[in-house]
């Protein structure tokens, strides 16, 4: 098939890039670059017979985006393009229903123009923290929605958009709820494929930063959650294996119909363990501070993932904590830097 990926030289998105490329697709990257990284779409067909396009833009730019579209016979679109820092969503929640809502409904629009009567196939990068405070842990597909910050709100509200689109319109969909993602792609030589944001707000990437001593110490938000030792418990995926999800949930998609996906290990690990588990990995003793809770965050987010296993078969390649984060190590060795130390 051939598939846009909006926001295809961020974290996610490349990594999902280069596993479309080896399962045969053709790809468009569609990234504005205000977050991602040029050099991440060349890393992610590095080694591979194929590479991906490249156009430049956001997905409000109507034309931009429906030219695009039709210049490469679009089948299906993969929209990972969106804001995704918790807390910031607290301070200016406008930023995020703006972006994450008001540019997903354009280009919703957009599809509906697109070649061969509109494209009618989407995978959506969607979030455990739709779901807010579980009432029930692992949290299932069918538990309600109930987010508690700007970020999840967001994203919920272009779930309900996609899901009423493909009554009217008949879109076919695929909604990947994602838990908490990390580690990168040990496929690419020197681990040149991996995460690099800016302002980097994630938990196993700052540890990874103190125990490279460009930090003083770890910042663990909030040690009085009730939770086995007072620290936020988080289900911790492979960006390779989530990449894969959505391969799988991509040939499974018809038309006007769709389905959900947690996308987890099943597994919940405190701050505290993963600071444990990056100590091992690196080596290094990580210094920690205890700071107060950062606004927005739930206690624990655990997945059920039986029914992406069950439906889709998927299988994670890399289920262990501790690789995942041996890989995110590698990448932050070679790229101390991020994709700067590729220039
Ligand atoms: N966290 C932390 N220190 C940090 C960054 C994150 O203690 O420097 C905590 C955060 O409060 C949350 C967990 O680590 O409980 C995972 O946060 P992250 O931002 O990585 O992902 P989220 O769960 O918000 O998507």
């Amino acid at each position: 098939m051939n598939i846009l990926v909006t926001g295809g030289a961020g974290y996610i998105g490349s990594h999902a890039v280069r596993q479309l490329l080896k399962a045969s697709h053709s790809v468009v990257v569609y990234d504005d670059l205000s977050h991602g990284h040029k050099e991440s779409i060349a890393a992610a067909s590095s080694g591979l017979k194929t590479s991906a396009e490249f156009v430049q833009g956001n997905v409000a730019d109507s034309k931009l985006f429906t030219d695009t579209l039709n210049r490469y016979s679009i089948d299906a679109v993969m929209h990972f393009a969106a804001f995704i820092e918790v807390g910031e969503s607290v301070v200016d929640p406008e930023k995020y229903y703006r972006n994450n809502f008001t540019n997903a409904l354009s280009m919703l629009h957009s599809l509906r123009s697109g070649p061969k009567n509109g494209v009618k196939k989407i995978v959506f990068s969607s979030t455990a923290a739709t779901y807010g405070n579980p009432l029930t842990s692992p949290i299932q597909e069918d538990h309600p929605l109930l987010p508690i910050n700007p970020y999840g709100r967001s994203k919920m509200m272009t779930e309900l958009a996609i899901r009423d689109f493909a009554h009217a319109y008949g879109l076919g969909f695929a909604i990947l709820r994602y838990f908490n993602v990390a580690g990168a792609s040990p496929e690419v030589e020197g681990f040149g494929l991996g995460e690099a944001h800016e302002p980097e707000s994630h938990l196993i990437p700052r540890v990874l930063a103190a125990a490279a001593g460009k930090s003083a110490a770890i910042g663990i938000f909030g040690t009085d959650y009730d939770t086995r030792d007072g620290t936020c418990i988080r289900d911790y995926v492979h960006v390779d294996d989530l990449a894969m999800a959505h391969v799988l949930a991509l040939a499974k998609i018809q038309d006007g119909k769709g389905e959900v996906y947690n996308i987890g290990s099943q597994n919940g690990f405190s701050v505290r363990e993963v600071i444990r588990a990056c100590e091992k990995a690196t080596g290094k003793t990580i210094p920690v501070e205890e700071k107060p809770r950062r606004a927005g965050d739930p206690a624990t987010l655990v997945a059920s993932s039986d029914k992406i296993r069950k439906e889709l078969g998927w299988t994670p390649k890399y289920p262990d904590l501790e690789t995942t984060v041996s890989h995110a190590w590698k990448w932050h060795q070679s790229h101390p830097m991020g994709y700067k130390s590729s220039r």
